[in-house]
């Protein structure tokens, strides 16, 4: 079967499937079964008129003709590792193109310069991902980019009065509203916000350059939610989480259609974040079982949520879709899935999360989540440190509080673990 078709006798191939195969042509690569890894910086042009095409489009002198393949440079532009990767990862939101990164930030950081100029303005749901937080907070007003938060967990009126408000102040001063940027759900807490709504909130103050929506997509993506289905125009990914899910290395990814990749393309190009040559095969052969891991984890999680919400000294569990009628609505509207990372409030305060913690034998204490093995972690002494205490109240990240990400251990065996940590409190 060819290497980049989708069907087989009529019948849509399913992502699980294509992981194996898709993007790959063994024959070039001396039959080998996986691709090889091309650790070169450079390519070897066949002849200087090549070289001259090559990079006629790989700067944009000309429009690229509909069955021209832009040909391999040199690996900041374009790497046969990358590119699989890439097809692949497509694959699994039925985007049009993907770039992979040296990073989740570098997917983030990147793909953010790309859509926005001094001027500008991004507006973004809080809490966000402690480095996304800085970058908003810290480095994008240095650059004449202002920033503006709405608490995650808003009501979709509360975004569309959000989102009039961010455009009309931009506009006064002669700049736009550029970027929607979605967190959801929200970490630690799993608040969720509407992606659809928002859209048709960026489609309402529109016009021709209306604001492109951004959805961080680390936590559900790719298997138990896809923005761009929902009307974002680019997912974003650290790869580091459930896509590498082996806790082994650190990548993004920025998803969407052809048009707005290429400007993120562009930016990545001149800003050097691809991703390596190894990290992407790694990547590579861990989507071949991306689907196992993350349905594995997922039914884990469930049984040990089930299990903790009944224990006497763990005050609530707050996993996605948790929360009032309208969060459980937009969760069934809008998720496949609850995955595998959730959070719980213990009766007490830092003292009882510490000795919750430090009792702890399976579960390793650190951050990060989506990999094989369960990790626990304190977000109010740790990722979440560096806010005030009144944004830690409104955010609703106590002392008490503790994040899990259930790996693919035996659920029965982690549970064990936490009842002898519970005992220890
Ligand atoms: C980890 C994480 C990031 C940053 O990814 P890195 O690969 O560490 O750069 C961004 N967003 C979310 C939701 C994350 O969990």
């Amino acid at each position: 079967m060819s290497h980049d078709r989708r069907e087989l006798g009529g019948r849509r191939l399913a992502p699980e499937t294509l992981m194996m195969g898709f993007g790959y042509d063994p024959a070039l690569s001396e039959g080998a079964i996986k691709p090889p890894l091309f650790q070169s910086s450079t390519f070897v042009f066949r002849s200087a008129e090549d070289g001259k095409r090559f990079f006629e489009i790989a700067y944009g002198l000309r429009k690229q003709e509909p069955d021209e393949a832009l040909g391999l440079i040199y690996s900041r532009i374009n790497n046969p590792n990358l590119e699989i990767l890439e097809d692949r990862l497509a694959v699994w939101e039925d985007a049009e193109r993907a770039l992979v990164f040296s990073s989740g930030m570098a997917a983030i950081s990147t793909s953010v310069l790309a859509m926005s100029r001094p001027g500008d303005t991004v507006l973004y749901t809080a809490p966000a991902y402690g480095g996304t937080e800085y970058l908003f907070d810290r480095i994008l007003p240095r650059m004449g980019v202002q920033t503006r938060s709405i608490g995650a967990g808003c009501s979709n009126d509360q975004m569309d009065a959000a989102v009039r408000e961010a455009h009309g102040v931009a506009a006064e001063k002669g700049g736009r509203l550029a970027v929607i940027y979605i967190e959801t759900p929200a970490n630690p807490t799993n608040q969720m916000v509407d992606i659809a709504a928002a859209r048709a909130s960026a489609e309402a103050v529109g016009g021709k350059e209306r604001p492109v929506v951004l959805v961080d997509n680390t936590f559900l993506g790719p298997l138990w939610q896809k923005p761009l289905a929902l009307g974002a125009d680019l997912a974003l990914y650290s790869l580091t989480k459930y896509v590498g899910g082996h806790s082994d290395l650190i990548a993004g990814a920025c998803l969407g259609s052809g048009e707005l990749v290429a400007k993120v393309g562009e930016m990545r190009t001149i800003c050097g974040s691809m991703a390596d040559p190894h990290t992407a095969w790694l990547l590579t052969r861990s989507l071949e079982t991306l689907h196992l891991r993350m349905q594995a984890a997922q039914a884990g999680a469930e049984t040990v949520t089930a299990w903790l919400a009944e224990h006497p000294k763990v005050a609530a569990t707050l996993a996605p879709g948790d929360g009032d009628a309208a969060q459980q609505e937009l969760f069934a509207r809008q998720c496949q899935g609850r995955g595998s990372t959730f959070s719980l409030r213990l009766k007490g305060g830092e003292t009882e999360a510490f000795r919750f913690l430090n009792a702890l034998r399976l579960f390793k204490l650190a951050v990060s989540l989506g990999g094989t093995e369960s990790l626990a972690s304190h977000p109010s002494s740790t990722t979440h440190s560096d806010y005030s205490e009144a944004a830690k109240a409104r955010c609703g990240i106590g002392p008490d509080l503790v994040r899990l990400s259930v790996g693919v251990e035996n659920p029965d065996d982690l549970i064990a673990d936490l009842e002898q940590a519970l005992a220890a409190v």
